[in-house]
């Protein structure tokens, strides 16, 4: 079976911390021959930021559509969100669930319940609890590097059977956990989740992730596409068209 090619998870001009435009992700994306890419906006309420006031939601989708149908019959194009804490902010969420996406990722950042955790190992272990509360509580379709301080710290130490058990909670309600790349970029590290994690995920019921990039410039997108070829037997690589899971071509 072909290995479906997409990176769903992809941050463009409309995120705070991006500048790459639609049509450069699309025109980069036709010439690495992927099937799909999805970009995902950052929408954070929290105590450093507030993207969603004031989000030029409008702009962004008639700009989508404009670069849809310019690269139509050469690639899928998708549209969503990365939502931070949809649990935290179930309003704003299903606003968003509203406009109807193709698909929201679920993502912990800088959560207002984080604030003024300085010792390491209490917050690494708050941060692991908030993200097990999301996936308990919130609505969305993908969740976001379950486990991204691996990417933040030199010295996390991870709680890998708390991590495998906020995955055995995705397979439960169905949603799918990303394999997020980019904690790649520094040598040596692995994806978040490991492969390790996947393989419980898939040992719990799960059956679906999709290995996404990160990418907030242009030569990060799709960048370790070796990964999907990694990924334990039983794990199947999906897409999400509004809301609704796709697996095959
Ligand atoms: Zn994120
Ligand atoms: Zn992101």
């Amino acid at each position: 079976m072909t290995l479906l090619r997409c990176d769903l998870h992809v941050h463009t001009d409309y995120s705070f911390d991006a500048n790459v435009t639609m049509e450069q992700y699309a025109r980069r994306a036709v010439e690495l021959g992927l099937d799909a890419i999805c970009f995902t906006d950052h929408i954070d309420i929290n105590n450093h930021r507030n993207t969603f006031r004031g989000f030029r939601f409008d702009e962004r989708l008639n700009e989508f559509l404009r670069v849809k149908k310019q690269f139509e019959g050469r690639i899928l194009l998708l549209q969503g969100y990365e939502m931070g804490e949809p649990h935290l902010h179930p309003a704003e969420t299903a606003f968003l669930r509203s406009l109807q996406p193709d698909l929201i990722i679920g993502s912990v950042h800088d959560a207002a319940v984080l604030d003024g955790i300085t010792d390491r190992r209490s917050y690494e272990r708050a941060y692991d609890r908030c993200v097990r509360d999301m996936v308990s509580d919130g609505d969305f379709d993908v969740l976001g590097h379950v486990d991204v301080l691996r990417k933040w710290h030199d010295d996390y130490e991870e709680d890998f059977e708390y991590v495998c058990g906020t995955l055995a909670k995705c397979a439960e309600r169905g949603i799918v956990p990303e394999v997020n790349t980019s904690s790649m970029r520094r040598v040596g590290v692995p994806p978040m989740p490991t492969m390790e994690a996947v393989a419980r995920y898939v040992s719990c019921g799960g059956r679906y992730v999709t290995v996404n990039s990160d990418a907030h410039t242009l030569s990060q997108l799709d960048e370790f596409p070796s990964v999907r070829s990694q990924l334990p037997h039983g794990a199947e690589l999906c897409y999400f068209v509004k809301g609704v899971l796709h697996s095959e071509r």
